[in-house]
């Protein structure tokens, strides 16, 4: 069995995989091919200890290059669901399947994108974050596709040969769906409505409301709230509670990096990053 898995491909994911590489644990990393967007998109970066000014797109490459020389893979799939099981973690990946560790390290980040109002409240009664998983309840229905990068478009595809009508918010540019039953239209949703689940979508305009009725919402976003991810996480004000060691509530699940709380920085994140992974391997150890 594996000893742990990595969420997330920021600095955080990447200081505690090379640590769990140094202690000889087995893992799993889990990310996007880019690292992390949060660094891609950074103009220059002055703050980390040995590099004096260097740019975020400098900063991926010399990241690629230390996982390539520890032998470090970052597989591009997405998490769905982490499940404590006790003494062992059990982890959806969007692909379907199920991966069972001893321990897993959360360092999916923080949210980019505001949440839009009522998006909690009916998750899972309308509101999904997974076109795979949930896609299928969707079949010949209306829903709304709301997504925040180009890299979900397959994902858009996937439901608009699914759905029978997809209203497709695309909060990037350049958006490319062609498909009949998709109607693009660029605006900010300013609230998710229904009763038991959800009805529809409001938007405001010059202070009118509209409204678009549908049968669900897809939010397709890099990172989901920690709460979504982990059934039973403790979170406060939406970042993951941990302690010196890093670890969660939940027993096998530590947290690194801006997913535990501000200050949102590399140093910050990289120091927890190697402190989990240092308390994941006493914990593997003991067991
Ligand atoms: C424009 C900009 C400039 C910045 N400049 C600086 C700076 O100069 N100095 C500084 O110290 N800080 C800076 N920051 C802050 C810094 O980027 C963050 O503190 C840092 O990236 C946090 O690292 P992290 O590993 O915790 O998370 P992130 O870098 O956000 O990485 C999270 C990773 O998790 C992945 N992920 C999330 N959910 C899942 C999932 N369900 N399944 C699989 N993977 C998942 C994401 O794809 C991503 O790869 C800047 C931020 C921005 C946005």
């Amino acid at each position: 069995m594996l000893d742990c898995i990595v969420i997330g491909s920021g600095v955080a994911g990447i200081s505690a995989a090379l640590t769990l590489r140094a202690n000889g644990k087995s893992f799993r990393l889990f990310g996007s091919p880019n690292l992390s967007e949060k660094i891609a998109r950074a103009e220059r970066i002055e703050n980390y200890p040995g590099l004096s000014s260097v740019s975020g797109a400098e900063f991926v490459v010399a990241l690629k290059k230390q996982l390539a020389g520890a032998e470090i893979t970052v597989e591009n799939e997405r998490i769905n669901g982490v499940f404590a099981m006790g003494d062992t973690v059990n982890v959806a990946l969007q692909n379907g399947e199920i991966l069972t560790a001893k321990t897993v390290i959360l360092a999916c980040g923080v949210e980019s994108v505001k949440q839009i109002e009522g998006e909690e409240k009916f998750l899972g009664r309308g509101v999904s974050y997974c076109a795979t998983c949930d896609g299928f309840l969707y079949k010949d229905k209306t829903i709304m596709v709301v997504s925040t990068s180009k890299t979900f478009e397959h994902e858009v595809a996937y439901l608009a040969g699914i759905a029978k009508k997809v209203w497709f918010i695309p909060l990037y540019k350049n958006a490319e769906i062609e498909a009949e039953n998709v109607e693009k239209t660029v605006r900010m949703p300013k609230e998710i409505y229904g009763e038991k689940r959800v009805l529809g979508v409001a938007f405001e305009k010059k202070g009118e409301r509209e409204e678009i009725a549908v049968d669900g919402v897809f939010i397709l976003k890099e990172s989901l709230p920690p709460s979504a991810l982990v059934g039973g996480l403790e979170t406060a004000e939406g970042h993951v509670v941990v302690d010196r060691q890093m670890r969660t509530n939940l027993k096998g699940i530590f947290a690194a990096g801006d997913c535990t709380g501000r200050p949102y920085q590399y140093a910050k994140a990289t120091g927890e990053g190697n402190v989990a992974a240092h308390y994941v391997s006493a914990y593997c150890a003991k067991k």
